[in-house]
């Protein structure tokens, strides 16, 4: 448009037409144009096709959240009667779905111990239509194999559907890795700068095509600005994730030596018990996210916090500036100590995600805070 070099920010509700032919055959998606903006948008187009090219999918459609993409695939995809496998350690908002909503219409749901790769694999022979999964998990890391999973479920006619947040496609690559489709809340590090909500998902174009259908009706349509502030974000995608990546490992191997720390969970330390399947699936690297277990207890992590300077506290991850969240407050608030429990989740765990500040600022800041906070 008038040679802007820059992709720009269509705030039209609708386009308009004179020749009512050309808009009847726009409309019947005969030809190519816009009609409406909860349908789609000359600028959110441009946000799903760059995230299409980066999964390498077939097809890509977005949505205002990333909950709204997850909850559209799987309404669209599952019926009543039907069955959904999937681990305990998804998303928070997704664990509600299955828990809460799908029920409601009668959707059988079947979560498995994340950790126990033989369970969901007997969950898998059992029958499904969707097999759902999250790898790296929230907040503790777990590690699933992708390909095994998927092919396992392929075998019995299931669609696989892998949220690929924590990883970004600068990592992990679910449709390579036999997927039909992948999500992502670009809320995260798609966007990279927690400025904007969005959510997209990608893969098989008559799957897609369906989920389109359905949230062009339900409406959960991504804003021209948010697409806006999302394309922008991703111009630096891969450089922020190279630079996250790198001080998550560094990170992660410095505290795994700190006498404060209990246990550091990531995948791209050796002593995490599914790095060999990591290194295999992340071959980008192994992602900007870790958590580690002070040794004592809440109090600990109340002392603690505050007192890292580089970090927000605060509920999302993914961003250039590092964000830090405990389980107890952030992802799993919902839950009771002993429901966090019961997950594997300890008390005194600290989600921390890596920004692109200087890796030795963020070890200085760790360490001190850690020093100030006299842990036992
Ligand atoms: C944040 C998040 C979501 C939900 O995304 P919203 O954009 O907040 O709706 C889903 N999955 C994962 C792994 C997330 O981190």
């Amino acid at each position: 448009m008038q040679r802007a070099t820059q992709v720009p920010v269509v705030n039209s509700v609708s386009f308009g037409y004179d020749d009512l032919d050309e808009w009847k055959a726009v409309a019947l998606g005969r030809s190519q144009g816009h009609i409406y903006g909860r349908n789609t948008n000359p600028t959110v187009a441009v946000f799903e096709e760059k995230l299409r090219i980066l999964e390498g999918a077939e097809a890509a459609t977005s949505f205002s959240t990333g909950m709204a993409a997850i909850s559209d695939t799987l309404f669209t995809l599952l019926e009543p009667g039907q069955r959904v496998v999937s681990v305990n350690d998804t998303y928070g908002g997704t664990n509600r779905l299955f828990s809460e909503f799908l029920p409601r219409v009668g959707v059988k749901v079947t979560l498995c111990q994340t950790a126990d790769q033989e369970a969901i694999e007997s969950a898998i022979d059992e029958g499904l239509r969707v097999l759902y999964l999250e790898s790296p998990t929230n907040p503790t890391c777990k590690v699933l194999d992708l390909e095994r999973l998927s092919s396992r479920a392929r075998a019995r006619g299931a669609i696989v559907v892998v949220d690929n947040t924590f990883a970004t496609p600068i990592n992990q690559h679910p449709l390579e890795l036999g997927a039909h489709l992948v999500i992502h809340s670009a809320t995260k590090y798609l966007g990279g700068h927690a400025d904007a909500l969005g959510g997209v998902v990608a893969g098989d174009s008559g799957l897609i095509e369906s989920i389109f259908r359905r949230r062009e009706i339900t409406g959960a349509t991504l804003h021209p600005d948010a697409a806006y502030l999302l394309l922008r974000g991703m111009k630096t995608l891969s450089l922020r994730v190279e630079r996250q990546n790198s001080n998550a490992l560094t990170i992660a191997r410095h505290l795994s030596q700190h006498r404060a720390v209990e246990h550091v969970f990531y995948p791209g330390l050796e002593s995490h018990p599914n790095h060999d399947v990591a290194k295999r699936q992340m071959p980008g690297g192994f992602g900007g996210v870790l958590s580690f277990q002070l040794r004592g207890d809440f109090e600990v992590v109340k002392d603690f916090l505050p007192r890292l300077r580089y970090a927000h506290r605060a509920a999302n991850l993914g961003a250039v500036e590092t964000v830090v969240a405990p389980p107890a407050t952030g992802s799993h608030v919902e839950l009771t100590a002993s429901e966090r429990a019961a997950l594997g989740i300890p008390e005194t765990l600290v989600r921390y995600s890596c920004g692109i500040e200087d890796v030795n600022d963020l070890i200085a800041d760790l360490d001190s805070a850690l020093e100030a906070s006299r842990i036992p």
